[in-house]
């Protein structure tokens, strides 16, 4: 029988698969996400830059998955919210919080149906590494623009449609340095930055920033820079 619930809503089912299968993973620093855990203190940075004080913000990330984002931030004092449509991320996401002692609200909700129930209800709107893993990421990017509040922050991250993303986050990544599980990523779904860029102004946001988040699988080092060619970050503002 046909599922009825995935099939309406904006999920990929093999896509949420392959996250509930590697979620045991999800806190070793050695382990498949070693690149998310190196890379989150640039983000925490580069959101901290545009914030200013997180330390009382009401935050949602989307699509945390075991909550290395959403735990940095509720560590800074931020009063976070992780959704994600995986559930044993989820449940990672809940027993690692409790280990480390901080207080995250997870919820397993799509962000479309999130942003029907606490519309403009967010200072920030975080979004990492999970656009590229949806049928329909101009719907994600719509719900973001929802939830937060007039003047508030989102902020996007992905990879670029480009053949150094090719080379790099597939080629290099996956096959050959095995950093990664191989099928992780699929090229197709990358984002140019103009085309995320311009589904954020479609929905009342204005982009005023981006960097590139530099990763080299061989030497493991990272590091923001100008050039968006292969994993980049933008900030919007809601008009
Ligand atoms: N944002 C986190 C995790 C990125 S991995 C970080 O950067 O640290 C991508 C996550 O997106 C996975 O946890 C996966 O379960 C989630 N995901 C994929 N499709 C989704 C959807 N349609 N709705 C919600 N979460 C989704």
């Amino acid at each position: 029988m046909p599922n009825t619930q995935t099939e309406t809503l904006n999920v990929n089912p093999e896509e949420i698969a392959k996250f509930e299968q590697g979620a045991a993973q999800w806190w070793d620093e050695n382990g498949d996400f070693k690149p998310l855990h190196q890379i989150n203190p640039l983000r925490r940075q580069f959101i901290c830059q545009h914030v200013g004080e997180v330390f009382d913000k009401k935050i949602i990330d989307v699509g945390c998955g075991g909550g290395i984002l959403s735990e940095s931030l509720a560590k800074l004092g931020a009063k976070v919210t992780g959704i994600d449509m995986g559930t044993e991320p989820l449940n990672i996401a809940k027993l690692h919080a409790l280990e480390s002692g901080v207080t995250v609200n997870y919820e397993k909700i799509t962000a479309e149906e999130k942003a029907l129930a606490s519309p403009e209800s967010f200072d920030v709107v975080t979004c990492m590494e999970m656009l590229e893993h949806v049928p329909d990421p101009q719907s994600i990017v719509q719900a973001c623009a929802t939830m937060v509040k007039p003047k508030g922050y989102v902020f996007f991250s992905t990879l670029n449609k480009t053949m150094k993303s090719y080379l790099l986050a597939i080629l290099a990544a996956e096959k050959v340095f095995k950093l990664v599980p191989n099928g992780t990523h699929d090229h197709d779904k990358f984002i140019r930055p103009a085309q995320l860029i311009s589904w954020a102004e479609h929905h009342g946001l204005k982009c005023i920033d981006t960097t590139g988040i530099h990763y080299n699988p061989i030497t493991e080092n990272h590091k923001l820079i100008d050039s968006l060619d292969v994993n980049y970050l933008i900030v919007c503002q809601k008009i």
